[in-house]
């Protein structure tokens, strides 16, 4: 609770922009060529200008890639910055290789789990400046604010980062059946859902945003039926949910 003229205020403070997000460049060892091509095409810089022409942000928010010495990616709260490993961009495109016939197949799909990963830090560095409440795993949540930004879009290419994420955890999946990983040793206690669950959130909510689309999803037998029948309004409740989180972030020329 507050007085009328202290929550105006309060409100009008939150509201001003006093930040953007940043690109930073660093000095790379291992992965200097990829760290070079992927500014070259300006890939963190133009998400980060799209970003920044639609949010104010009461403090700026550091955005670059990092040697990590593990495939990873984080949001740093102390440092208020998103660390892009450049291992993960590394092992993205091994999972993809065997997968795809050439190597520019690979790496634009590897480069599409990398930007589904990319705006899942961005949720959490969203959740963190603008202290935005979060009920459920927080995971799960920037999981589907990533896949928000992509799937709420009518031409159906923009899906391809969430479709790329599904393909990665449902390589993850396979991976520990192949080596016969006991449902004991499953990290059930984790912050995040497991990889199945992880890849069939995402058919069902690239479903359930596009359903007539994606029928085949169900007609193929990728994503059940019994979970198909619940994803439109999943999707459309999470979507809506994230609109009306940021509601009050956004530039006043969105609003
Ligand atoms: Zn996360």
């Amino acid at each position: 609770m507050c007085a009328l003229l202290m929550c105006l205020f309060m409100f009008q403070d939150a509201s001003q922009d006093n930040g953007d997000f940043v690109v930073y460049r660093a000095q790379h060892w291992q992965y200097t060529g990829l760290a070079n091509h992927l500014h070259d095409i300006q890939y963190l810089e133009s998400f980060v200008a799209e970003w920044n022409s639609v949010l104010n942000l009461p403090m700026d928010i550091a955005v670059r890639f990092a040697e990590c010495g593990q495939a990873n990616a984080f949001y740093n709260p102390e440092e208020v910055s998103i660390v892009m490993c450049l291992e993960l961009l590394d092992y993205f495109i091994g999972v993809f290789t065997e997968h795809s016939s050439t190597a520019e197949e690979a790496f634009a799909k590897a480069l599409g789990a990398y930007t589904f990963t990319l705006h899942h830090e961005l949720g959490h560095a969203l959740v963190d400046v603008l202290d935005l409440p979060v009920t459920g795993k927080e995971e799960d949540a920037v999981d589907q604010l990533s896949a928000t930004i992509f799937l709420d879009d009518a031409d159906p290419a923009s899906a391809l980062p969430v479709l790329d994420a599904a393909f990665w955890f449902l390589s993850e999946a396979e991976k520990q059946e192949e080596a016969g990983v006991p449902l004991s040793d499953l990290p059930f206690y984790g912050e995040h859902s497991l990889s199945p669950a992880r890849f069939y959130n995402l058919l069902c909510w690239v479903y359930g945003s596009n359903p007539e689309e994606y029928q085949f999803f169900v007609t193929d037998g990728l994503l059940p039926e019994s979970r198909a029948v619940r994803c439109p309004n999943e999707y459309d409740k999470f979507s809506d949910a994230w609109y009306r989180l940021l509601d009050y972030h956004w530039k006043s020329e969105y609003e």
